[in-house]
């Protein structure tokens, strides 16, 4: 039988789907326009890349060399309205929205960043993150810059000043600086003049090109090509890793400004970070995560009723679980689509009657069979277990969870909020513990090779390090020492 009563979770009714997850850092945007409305673009491109991080938003436009700009805490559209927009007037715009990774969650850290130097204002958008960044301030304090964040965005922002300051034009000027950060970098720089797109040497984090109309063409800058699409502007190539892109109104020049770059992609923007209907190596992420499903399938079957995702990033994987495993898939969770963060606690009444705020289970599907369910990751476990014992609440009774990447062993130092090192789960316990932790019946992940097979690209040319340890740039130990609290145990 079905059971009638509401199912009810331990201490808390909620379900927190995303904070056991890693969080992405930020999502860059920008557009050489003139006579268009670029404030209005790139409200609409934040908009599409709102996953990228939610807790503040800006846009700052050039009118020849007055900047405006308008940047406050909140979602893109509790931040800007039609009257915010109106009063951001030009020819070109960058924008961002942030997810804070370093420095703390306050409107002075929104970006972008607006520095003056000799030559006029700049206007920086970041996603990534340094990891010289303690090196990088000493210099710019011995310098005497006046430095008013706690963000790594506007030390960079800050040695693009100096170095135009000494003397360097524009584009000496940014390579110069570009050459004195470490670590990940996606940037978009607005000046009077024009827009420039850059990626540090490894190409950690993505950004693309688009074009706007055809005569004249107009160029947009966005982290994923779903910022390109809502604006109805055409994917034109990524900005390769260690090129800078400056776009001016003699269109688009492009400089490779890295003595050693090398492709190394996050492999977790392709697993869960980005948005399924982003593009990246010429196909949807959709069809790189149906892959890995798949392939999840063949590396570790079992018997099983029904499989389905866990809304929505486990989803793709969990269609190609059943795809290649022949068990039919299922909704067996549904997501409160119009849920966003909520700082207000459940009344007890809602806490003992188990009202389950982001997912609710679909009893009469999941009573009384074997499922699998499918998830991207697993980072500290906690909700994972939660779910667990939500689905057995519900009548499941064999739960075989599936996960659609290695288990995660190492911290991320380029922009990924992934907690220090004893906070992942699978650092400190074998498959076989976790599994007996989340009250599982099985446990398996998908393995590190598979992972990097399924993307049908040269596997050297992605960042994994999260799974192996193997970090694309050096760590300088003092950051290595904040993060890798487990590695310094063994020491
Ligand atoms: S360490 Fe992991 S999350 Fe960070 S950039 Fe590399 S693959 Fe991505």
């Amino acid at each position: 039988m079905i059971p009638n009563h509401s199912v009810s979770l331990d201490d808390h009714a909620e379900i927190e789907t995303r904070a056991d997850k890693p969080e992405e850092a930020c999502g860059v945007f920008g557009i050489y326009a003139p006579g268009e409305d670029v404030a209005k673009l790139t409200y609409f491109g934040l908009y599409a890349l709102q996953h990228r991080g939610q807790e503040s938003a800006g846009i700052a436009t050039f009118a020849g060399e007055q900047v405006h700009l308008h940047k406050d805490m909140g979602l893109v559209s509790h931040v800007f309205n039609e009257s915010t927009l109106s009063k951001l007037p030009g020819n070109l715009a960058v924008g961002h929205t942030r997810y804070s990774t370093t420095g703390s969650s306050r409107k002075v850290n929104a970006q972008p960043a607006v520095v003056d130097t000799r030559l006029g204002s700049i206007a920086l958008a970041h996603n990534g993150n340094l990891v010289n960044t303690g090196h990088l301030r000493e210099e710019l304090l011995k310098s005497k810059c006046n430095l008013v964040t706690t963000t790594d965005s506007e030390m960079i922002a800050f040695a693009i000043a100096e170095e135009i300051n000494a003397g360097a034009d524009w584009l000496e000027g940014c390579i110069r600086a570009f050459n004195r950060c470490q670590g990940a970098f996606s940037l978009v720089i607005g000046t009077p003049t024009g827009v420039m797109g850059v990626r540090d040497p490894n190409g950690i984090r993505p950004l693309v090109i688009g074009t706007l109309g055809e005569n004249p063409v107009r160029y947009v800058l966005a982290s994923e090509t779903c910022g390109l699409d809502i604006i109805g502007a055409d994917y034109l190539r990524d900005v390769e890793p260690g090129e800078l892109v400056w776009i001016t109104e003699d269109g688009l020049a492009s400089f490779p400004w890295s003595q050693q770059p090398q492709k190394k992609l996050c492999i977790f923007e392709m697993i869960y970070f980005a948005r399924p209907d982003s593009m990246m190596n010429d196909e949807t992420l959709y069809s790189y995560r149906l892959r890995l499903g798949r392939r999840l399938a063949e590396e570790s079957a079992v018997e099983a009723d029904i499989v389905f995702g866990v809304p929505d990033s486990g989803v793709p994987a969990a269609i190609g679980f059943s795809q290649a495993s022949g068990i039919p898939y299922a909704e067996g969770l549904i997501k409160n689509r119009y849920v966003g963060r909520t700082f207000i606690q459940p009344t007890q009444m809602m806490r003992e009657s188990g009202i389950k705020m982001k997912l609710n289970p679909l009893k009469d599907v999941l009573y009384g069979k074997r499922v699998v369910i499918v998830d991207d990751s697993i980072v500290r476990g906690t909700t994972s277990r939660k779910l667990v014992k939500t689905l057995r609440d519900a009548g499941v009774v064999e739960v075989h969870m599936r996960i659609s990447s290695p288990p995660v062993t190492h911290p991320c130092f380029y922009g990924i909020d992934t907690d220090t090192q004893d906070q992942l789960i699978a650092a400190t316990k074998s498959v076989e513990e976790i599994a007996k932790q989340l009250e599982v019946d099985s446990l398996a992940y998908l393995s590190w090779k598979g992972m990097l097979e399924a993307t049908r690209e040269d596997t050297n040319s992605f960042c994994s390090a999260c799974f192996t340890g193997d970090y694309p740039t050096s760590i300088p130990e003092a950051l290595k020492g904040s993060k890798l609290i487990l590695e310094k145990a063994a020491v």
